[in-house]
Order: C-alpha cells, then structure tokens, then sequence
C-alpha cells in the first residue's frame, strides 16, 4: 500500500509539476493583469467594476470551464468619485491636495467656504458645540485607536456628532510623506458618510494648523460624487471546472475583483485575479480534469470589508462542509515566497507532501500559520468557517509604496513574480483537487475559538 500510494503521489506532482511550468513558460497571466487594469479602477459598485465582472466570465467561458455564472449581493449604496477641489482661501490664497473619502456625500454644487477647526483628538470632550456650527472639522492625525472595526465606528459617531453639532465638512488628513494620498473611507463599509468628508495629504493639513495658530483659516471645498439613490447590486464571478471523479467536492480559488480607484489597482489585485483566472485556463486545458471539482472565485467588496466573499459564505453555507480547501491571492508581485495557512499547522503538514516539489521548482516553497494577513482578505470567512486556507506570500517589501495609492498601475508590475506566483496558485489547486486521500480537516467551532484565542 506504501508503495502504491508514493506512486501516486509522484503522478500528482508530476502533473501539477507540467501545470507550473506551462504557467511560467507560456500562461497568460501578464495578458490579463494588462486587459484588467486597462478597463480601469474597479470601485465595489460602480461601472468599471462590473464591466470588470464581464470582462472576467467572458475569459472563464473562453477556457471552456464547465459553468460561469454572476453570483450577485446587494451593498447600501453604489459610489463612484468624480472630482474634488479644496483650497485655503483665507490668510493666503493656496490649493490643497484633496480628494473625497470613499462613500463621502457631495457638497452642494458649488461648494462652500468655511472656517476650519482642528481636533487635537478623536474624541469631543472639551470642545464646545457652538465652535462646530458652519465650520469645516479637521481631524488629527492617523486613526482612532483599536481595530479597524471598533476604530470605524467611533468615526461614523464622531461623524454624527459633528453633524448633530452643525459642522458642515470633515477634512482628514492622510499619514503619507510628501503629500501623498491613499484611497480609503471615513470608515469601513459601503454606507454613506454623515457629512461630506475629504482626506488632504498631511503637509496640507499641518500647514492649515500653522496658519490656525495665528487666527481664523478659511477653507473652500467642492466634493462631487455619483452615487445610486438606494441600494445597488455587484456580482461575484463564480466559474466551476468540474471533478471526473468526487465532483461534490472542490477546491475553490479566488481574488477580489474589486479595487481603490487612485491607480487601476494592478497589484491590489488585478495580479491576484490574473492569477486565477491563469490557474483556470492551464487546468481547463490539461488533458485530464481534476479528481475533485476546482471554484474559481472573484469577488467584490474586498476593500470595503470582503463583504462578496462574505455574501458568498452565507449564500453557500449549506454546501461548505464541501469545500476541500480554500486558495486566497492577494499578495501583489513581490517575490512568491509560498503558502500561509493562519493558525493551522495541520493545513501546512497536509499541504507540503502535495506541492513541496513543484513549489521548490518555482522558488516558492516556504510554508508559514502566521495571522497577520490572514484576516485581511478574503480568506476570512473561509478561515472563520474552519475551512483549511491558503493565503499566497509574496515579498511585502515594497508592496506599502503602491498599496491604495496612485502608483498601483501596471508598469509596477513583475511579470516573472506575477507568472510564478500564477504557477503555484494552478499547481496547488490541482495537486489537491487531484490527491488520493483527504486533506486538513474543517475545524469546529470550539476548535476555531481556540484558535482566534491565540491572535
Ligand atoms: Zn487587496
């Protein structure tokens, strides 16, 4: 039995070995990382992101995979940024470099000038209403402390309290040197702010408290945005090869589709959905189909919360219990290192006799539980369900220079990092859809507590 099962094993690493190296030599990975950023930024919710969506199935039906179909969840409001303008108006004339937080209102057509008041902190203790009233709220520096979560809603309710106090604008700055901006919202999610609210780069709003120290500063600002007047729908893109042999069954394997909008979101992640949608097409084209089924998955709404895959869990969550594992990239193209399963061990021991060689092959082969990204994408509801995931890792290094800002554009990209890193995606999906035996168990919920207990 030893002997005939290494013999298996060694067929499976051979075919997923043939499957990374056709993804290296000859994928199409580059070829869909360019087509994708060229539709442009792909805002949860607006145009681009569903041409994006159809863009994508039309590539999955190209492959032949066995069914494509639009998976659609419902956000509060669709939001698409259209200009915005702010200026210090008064002691001196001098423009600032703005534009809106994600899900801010417009102001008024024309937009307004106002006196600006500096917070020194976070919270309204000490501040009296009537020095709200009419005027424009700069906030301080960074975030409110605590998770993004907790640190999201004690925005919205110091929001609500400036708007209860009469305030007319929120103005925040960003943490960047020379200026710089990085797309973001007051606060998580896709419901609309309480009050117009821009984010100016830091050197703008320390020079507007220099200026505050000397008397009052007047500040105009115009934020224009389109945004649905009731709830509007995006689509997941679900595309399924189907198993020869335990088609119920599947690994599924997915990206967000979904993007800030300051560059055209190249490495966040056109490069993740390229990578899928190349793991796809090497496995469709293979000669045999895979022992199991294979999902593959883009999602939307990763940047407001990873709400697509979250709408996914719940849609599917009478048919979970199928999912054999779950691959997640979101990585940028910094150098492929490997494989991070957060907080299971077992998923890297169940992993490594499937992939070790191939992974070796493409320089990618270290295997790590850490949970520091683990959470911040959409492997969480996968990893919160007990599902075994793997998040690919790839070299942060200098991933913090492109990440939401204005240079996450396509030039940027390493078209070897990004056709290794689509390499490994196909290798391991099939290597599991195709093992003999069973993979990591799912964790219960006890076990699942134990476990988020060690975060
Ligand atoms: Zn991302």
């Amino acid at each position: 039995m030893r002997r005939i099962s290494g013999i298996a094993v060694l067929l499976v690493a051979a075919s997923s070995l043939d499957l990374a190296r056709s993804s290296v030599s000859h994928g199409k990975s580059l070829e869909y990382a360019t087509e994708l950023t060229a539709i442009g930024p792909r805002v949860t919710g607006s145009r681009t992101y569903e041409r994006a969506a159809e863009w994508s199935a039309e590539q999955f039906r190209a492959m032949g995979v066995t069914r494509v179909a639009m998976e659609p969840f419902t956000i509060e409001r669709g939001w698409e940024r259209v200009s915005a303008q702010a200026r210090i108006a008064a002691p001196l004339n001098r423009p600032l470099h703005v534009e809106s937080l994600a899900w801010s209102p417009s102001t008024p057509e024309g937009g307004f000038d106002a006196d600006v008041i500096a917070l020194e902190s976070f919270s309204l203790d000490g501040v009296a209403a009537r020095s709200l009233r009419g005027r424009i709220v700069l906030l301080p520096e960074g975030d409110p402390p605590g998770n993004p979560i907790s640190a999201g809603k004690a925005t919205n309710a110091l929001a609500a309290r400036l708007r209860a106090a009469g305030a007319l604008a929120i103005l925040a700055p960003d943490g960047e040197a020379d200026n710089g901006l990085t797309a973001r919202g007051l606060s998580f999610g896709t419901a609309l702010s309480v009050l117009p609210a821009g984010q100016i780069g830091r050197d703008d709003a320390r020079a507007i408290r220099e200026l505050l120290a000397g008397g009052p500063v007047r500040v105009s600002l115009e934020l224009t945005n389109r945004i649905t007047p009731a709830a509007a729908i995006v689509n997941n893109v679900i595309a399924d090869i189907r198993g020869r042999d335990r088609p119920d069954e599947w690994v599924v394997v997915g990206a967000h589709l979904d993007s800030w909008d300051f560059g055209t979101g190249a490495q966040d992640n056109a490069t993740g959905v390229a990578m899928v949608l190349e793991a796809a097409r090497a496995i469709a084209a293979f000669e045999q189909r895979p022992r199991r089924s294979i999902r593959f998955a883009l999602w939307g709404g990763e940047e407001q919360g990873q709400l697509g895959s979250n709408a996914y869990a719940r849609a599917h969550a009478a048919e979970q219990h199928r999912v054999v594992a779950y691959l997640n990239t979101d990585a940028g193209t910094g150098r492929t290192i490997g494989w991070t399963a957060p907080g299971r061990a077992d998923v890297v021991r169940a992993a490594r006799p499937l992939i070790q060689g191939v992974l070796d092959e493409l320089g990618a082969g270290t295997f790590d539980e850490s949970l520091r990204y683990g959470f911040q994408s959409d492997g969480a509801p996968f990893i919160l369900a007990g599902i075994p995931t793997l998040d690919l890792n790839a070299d942060d290094t200098k991933y913090e220079e492109i990440h939401h800002k204005a240079a996450d554009t396509i030039d940027r990209v390493d078209a070897r990092n990004l056709a290794a890193g689509a390499a490994a995606v196909a290798a391991t999906a099939h290597a599991i859809a195709e093992s003999a035996g069973r993979f990591a168990p799912h964790l219960d919920q006890r076990a699942m507590e134990r476990m988020m207990n060690r975060r």
